[in-house]
C-alpha cells in the first residue's frame, strides 16, 4: 500500500508504509520537548526525528561545496608591513640560508619582521642574534624573544633566572617568550606539586621584567573544549580525537577556570609589567570576557595566532571588538606556514562572506571577514609592536 505525504514547499513524496514505519525513517521518531534526537536521527520538523535513507558519511567524508556566489577578495599580502609577534621560525634563523628563505616568505607575505618566540637563552640566543646581525637583508628583520627555564623553582631560583635574563638582554633579546603553557598545566616544583602560574617565588623575576622593560608573551591552558569531555557535543571532538595528546583530562590536569584564574592573578599583581595573553588569551570565543580582563588590566595586550576561526565565525562582535580595543591587539601567526597568513589578511581586510578556513579540523565552520578601518590594521600589524618595544628597527614600515 502506498500513501502520499505532503512535505511543505518542497514537494510531494511517495512513501511504502515500510519506509514510513521503520525506526527514524519518514514518518519519523517523535520526541518529547526539550529531548534530543535518538543517535542517527536528526529533527525534521518540530520534535520529529528522521534518519538518512541511505548511510551518512562520517565527519571526515563529509565535504558539501558551497554554492553561494559573492564578492571574493584573495589577500596575498597584508595591506601594511606586518610584524609577525608569534613566530616560531625553528632553524630557519640559525643560518644564512635559512634567513634567506625565511626573508623570501615574509617578503612574498608583506610581513616586514618576524619575533622569534621559540623561548631561546643563552649560547644558542648568543650566536642566533649574531647570524641575524650578519645578514645584510635581515638584520632588521627578526628579534628575539628569551626564554625562561622553570624549573627547580624554589629558593635561588630567581636569582639565577634573572642573571640568564640579563645576559640574554645583553646579548640582543627584546622581550620574553613564548612562555609556554606548560606553566600552569604540567611544570612541578621540586616537592612534586605543580608550579602555579602566579606562585610567589616567581614574582622577582616578573618585577625584573618590568625593570628591564620587557613584555612577557604568555601562553597559557588551550581551548576550553580541551578540557572537556570528548564527547559529541565537544565543538572540537575531531581535533581531540586527531590529537589525543590535546586533550587535558580532569584527573590529571587542572581545569581551564583554575589555570586562567591564576593568569589573570599574575597579570593583576604585576601591574607595572606588561603581558601579552597569546592566543586572544584562549577567550576569542567570549570577547565579552577577554575585554572585561583588558578594562580591568592596562599592562595586558593580546595577540591573534591560531584563533582566527574563532574572530571570523562572529564578523560582527569582532570587528567591534578590534576597533575598541586597537590599541591592545598585536598580529601573531605562531606555527610558520607562509601559506596561511593570507587568510588573517582576508578575514582584517575584507567584508568576504562564508569562505573556508585553513584547518578543517580546527573549526567546522566558515570565516567571514571582519573588514577592518586602516587606523586598526596598522596599530594591529606593527604599531603597537613597536610601542611595546621601542627598540626594534623602523625600516620599511610607513613614517
Ligand atoms: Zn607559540
Amino acid at each position: 500500500m502506498h500513501k502520499l505525504l505532503i512535505v511543505g514547499c518542497l514537494g510531494v513524496l511517495l512513501l511504502t508504509n515500510q519506509t514510513a514505519t521503520a525506526q527514524g525513517g519518514a514518518g519519523g521518531v517523535p520526541i518529547k520537548s526539550g529531548e534530543s534526537c535518538p543517535p542517527g536521527t536528526t529533527e525534521v520538523r518540530p520534535r520529529n526525528c528522521r534518519a538518512p535513507d541511505v548511510p551518512s558519511p562520517s565527519i571526515v567524508d563529509y565535504r558539501p561545496h558551497s554554492t553561494l556566489v559573492t564578492p571574493t577578495h584573495l589577500v596575498k599580502t597584508a595591506k601594511y608591513p606586518a610584524i609577525d609577534y608569534h613566530g616560531h621560525p625553528g632553524n630557519l634563523i640559525g643560518s644564512s640560508e635559512g634567513l634567506a628563505s625565511l626573508g623570501a616568505s615574509l617578503d612574498s607575505l608583506n610581513v616586514r619582521m618576524m619575533l622569534s618566540a621559540d623561548n631561546m637563552s643563552g649560547d644558542i640566543l648568543r650566536r642566533t642574534v649574531e647570524g641575524i646581525r650578519a645578514s645584510a637583508t635581515m638584520k632588521n628583520r627578526v628579534r628575539i624573544l628569551a626564554g625562561i627555564d622553570f624549573r627547580n623553582v624554589g629558593p635561588g631560583w630567581a636569582t639565577k633566572a634573572i642573571a640568564q635574563l640579563e645576559a640574554d638582554v645583553a646579548a640582543g633579546a627584546v622581550g620574553v617568550g613564548e612562555i609556554s603553557k606548560s606553566l600552569g598545566l604540567s611544570i612541578k616544583k621540586p616537592d612534586g606539586s605543580r608550579l602555579k602560574i602566579d606562585d610567589p617565588e616567581l614574582d622577582p623575576i616578573w618585577d625584573a621584567c618590568a625593570r628591564l622593560k620587557l613584555p612577557v608573551f604568555i601562553h597559557t591552558a588551550d581551548p576550553e573544549q580541551f578540557f572537556h569531555p570528548v564527547d559529541y557535543t565537544n565543538e572540537r571532538w575531531l581535533e581531540l580525537s586527531l590529537f589525543p595528546g590535546r586533550r587535558y583530562p580532569q584527573d590529571r590536569f587542572p581545569s581551564f577556570e583554575t589555570v586562567m584564574t591564576e593568569r589573570d592573578n599574575l597579570f593583576r599583581k604585576h601591574p607595572k609589567t606588561t603581558f601579552v595573553a597569546a592566543h586572544m588569551g584562549w577567550y576569542a570565543n567570549d570577547l565579552g570576557r577577554l575585554g572585561k580582563l583588558l578594562d580591568e588590566m592596562p599592562n595586558v595586550y593580546t595577540e591573534v595566532g591560531a584563533v582566527l576561526y574563532d574572530i571570523g565565525r562572529q564578523p560582527r562582535g569582532a570587528h567591534d571588538f578590534f576597533v575598541k580595543y586597537q590599541d591592545r591587539i598585536l598580529f601573531g601567526k605562531d606555527s610558520f606556514q607562509p601559506e596561511e597568513y593570507p587568510y588573517y589578511w582576508r578575514v582584517f581586510e575584507t567584508g568576504d562572506e562564508y569562505f573556508d578556513y585553513y584547518r578543517g579540523y580546527h573549526a567546522f565552520w566558515k570565516l567571514y571577514g571582519i573588514d577592518l578601518p586602516d587606523g586598526a590594521l596598522k596599530k594591529i600589524y606593527y604599531q603597537n609592536a613597536m610601542r611595546l618595544i621601542p627598540a626594534l628597527p623602523k625600516d620599511g614600515f610607513p613614517r
